[in-house]
């Protein structure tokens, strides 16, 4: 009852709760679940930080050079156990996710090699990295060629067409886990363990790389589990807890971290230099947290596909299937809908509530475009967020929230929006 009273002083109807409460009451089995994943990875981590002898000293911040920058070189070595990797680079001067992966791909790849995806077209700022769509420094102005196998249309993989791809030339293969902002299903581990098998038994020297956005932390292994060679994401996503407030990481095999190394900061310097500022002890508290803030924002993902696909709505994944990364889908079907949508997001968050979103003309976008984030990292993910394109089928991309609590309010403040504009009646 108290608990009511609160979320009503807070602007969520007795309807919209109790509509919310049901959903959950048949939700209890499968949190318990999440719940067990997120402590089996709590456990993970813990123990990598222990056996690191992780210390208050690591702590400190590190200018200049950043020679034997001891928290630095430790933080990655806390990767590397959690990864089950022989090296790591987790650092503040990987921008984002999209630069830890053009790092990745371009540290590896030669002239005349070739990069395969065998899970059809990468997220959309990799289109540049890689040349698909002409840019300035791509992968393609280097004379690197890339070939892509798209998944069938139930979603499996092409193994027929995967298999002529490969051939003396290829190098590498890029394996995106999540499905991004596409409609294909995300890809689990053990698929990606399938992929990886088939790949590395037709050409064993092939570099497998899997982009890891998203997906961190939502099973109890990781692609480097099952023989990925590197596997790549940004410190704004999961693994930073919402924490780190800026960086990027590439695990794995120990001569592809030092190309890798090499190619971010310079031959010859490679691991050596590259001071942490005063960030480091973000990124270990939020590599400590991330587990339990994935637990969060996946059960907000679970909890929003069964609030609307019993409205109606159509939702990938739907609201009973299992999880490989923590974005949600809504497809509200009407431009009203997917603002109002967002209207409710910004309007649940702890900064800018204030503000109302509109939609907007986004270079590199075909049409208008809404995003609801009141973060406090700008342009985190792992943040309550969402945006749309105001195109048909004006579908809602949600993902995160550093809490559960926090997740389960903002999508119960979506819903009252939606009630309130009489896009939804209860
Ligand atoms: C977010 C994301 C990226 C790019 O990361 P940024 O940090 O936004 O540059 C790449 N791939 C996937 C699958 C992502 O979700």
């Amino acid at each position: 009852m108290e608990i009511e009273n609160m979320y009503q002083s807070m602007g969520i109807s007795k309807e919209v709760y109790n509509f919310g409460k049901e959903i959950l009451e048949g939700l209890k089995e499968r949190f318990e679940k999440i719940d067990e994943v997120a402590e089996y990875n709590q456990m993970k981590v813990l123990n990598a930080m222990q056996e690191c002898k992780v210390s208050d000293v690591h702590f400190a911040a590190t200018t200049g050079y950043g020679y034997n920058d001891l928290g630095r070189d430790t933080l990655e070595e806390v990767y590397a156990k959690v990864f089950h990797t022989e090296d790591a680079i987790v650092r503040p001067q990987l921008v984002s996710g999209t630069h830890a992966l053009a790092v990745a791909l371009s540290s590896q790849l030669r002239p005349g090699d070739e990069l395969l995806s065998p899970v059809g077209k990468p997220y959309d700022t990799l289109e540049e990295v890689i040349g698909i769509r002409e840019s300035v420094g791509s992968l393609a102005e280097y004379g690197i060629k890339y070939r892509q196998v798209d998944l069938l249309e139930d979603g499996s993989f092409d193994w027929e067409n995967i298999r002529k791809a490969i051939n003396e030339k290829t190098k590498m293969v890029t394996i995106q886990r999540s499905k991004g902002y596409q409609t294909r299903p995300t890809l689990s581990v053990a698929r990606i363990a399938e992929l990886i098998k088939f790949v590395k038994e037709i050409k064993p020297d092939v570099i497998c790389m899997v982009d890891n956005c998203y997906g961190e932390f939502v099973e109890t292994i990781e692609p480097t589990d099952v023989g990925a060679d590197m596997c790549v994401g940004s410190l704004i996503k999961n693994p930073g807890g919402g924490l780190a407030p800026i960086g990027g990481y590439i695990v794995g095999r120990k001569d592809c971290i030092e190309r890798a190394a090499a190619r971010l900061t310079s031959p010859g310097l490679g691991k050596e230099v590259g001071a942490s500022l005063g960030v480091i002890s973000s990124f270990y508290q939020g590599f400590f947290l991330a587990p339990t803030v994935t637990a969060g924002a996946l059960k907000g993902a679970i909890f929003a596909a069964n609030v609307y696909e019993k409205l109606g709505f159509a939702v990938v994944p739907n609201g009973t299937e299992s999880r490989h990364d923590i974005i949600q889908t809504v497809t509200l079907g009407t431009p009203e809908g997917v603002i109002e949508f967002c209207k409710g997001i910004q309007a649940a968050a702890p900064v800018d509530s204030y503000v109302v979103p509109e939609p907007w003309a986004m270079p590199g976008y075909d049409s208008d475009v809404i995003m609801a984030a009141g973060a406090f990292v700008q342009g985190s993910s792992i943040e309550l967020s969402a945006d749309a394109p105001i195109k048909p089928p004006y579908a809602v991309y949600f993902q995160g929230g550093l809490t559960w609590n926090h997740a389960k309010f903002g999508i119960l403040m979506s819903l009252q929006k939606l009630v309130e504009a009489k896009i939804v009646t209860l």
